[in-house]
C-alpha cells in the first residue's frame, strides 16, 4: 500500500518563565506564560512529529528524543522535525499532507498561522498548501480552557511513489 496515515498528540503546561514557542515562531502570551517541557516545548511541532512517525510506525518522540538526554534540553523542535522527516525519507517515503488543530484560549493565534504553516513546511520540504495549521479555543473547558496549557493534535498522509 502506497498511503499511510499516523496521528498524534501533545499537551504542554503554561507556566511562568518560559519562552511561548508554537511552530517555531515566537510568541507573547498576556500573562507572560510559555511552554513547559524538556526541549523548546513546541506543541505543534511534537504533535507533527508524531503524526509522521505513526504513519510508518516508528514509535513516537520519547523514543528519538528523550527527556532525560542533555541533548535535546532546550532544543529547537523544528531541527528535531528536520531529523524525523530524514527518517521518513529514507525509507521511500513523502508528505502528501499534514494537518493540526491547536488548543489554546490566548494569544490569539491566527495572527502566526502563515509563519508556522511555513516554518513547518519548509522543514518538511513541500509546499505551505500540504501543511494546514488550525486553532480552537476549548470554550474555557478542561485544562486547555483553564489555560493550564495548550494541546495540539495532528494527522499526517505519506505517500510512495
Ligand atoms: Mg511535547
Amino acid at each position: 500500500m502506497n498511503l499511510r496515515i499516523g496521528n498524534g498528540y501533545d499537551i504542554h503546561r503554561l507556566v511562568p518563565g518560559r519562552p511561548l514557542i508554537i511552530g517555531g515562531q515566537r510568541l507573547e502570551h498576556p500573562e507572560g506564560l510559555g511552554l513547559d517541557g524538556h526541549s523548546d516545548a513546541d506543541v505543534l511541532v511534537h504533535a507533527v512529529m508524531d503524526a509522521l512517525l505513526g504513519a510508518l510506525s516508528l514509535g513516537d518522540i520519547g523514543k528519538y528524543f528523550p527527556p532525560e538526554d542533555p541533548r535535546w534540553r532546550g532544543a529547537n523542535s523544528l531541527l528535531l522535525l528536520e531529523q524525523v522527516i530524514g527518517l521518513v525519507r529514507e525509507r521511500g517515503w513523502r508528505v502528501g499532507n499534514v494537518d493540526a488543530v491547536l488548543i489554546a484560549e490566548r494569544p490569539k493565534l491566527k495572527p502566526h498561522i502563515e509563519a508556522m504553516r511555513s516554518a513547518i513546511a519548509a522543514r518538511l520540504g513541500v509546499d505551505p498548501d500540504q501543511v494546514g495549521v488550525k486553532a480552537t479555543t476549548n470554550e474555557k473547558l478542561g485544562p486547555c480552557g483553564r489555560e493550564e496549557g495548550i494541546a495540539c493534535h495532528a494527522v499526517a498522509l505519506l505517500t510512495r511513489p
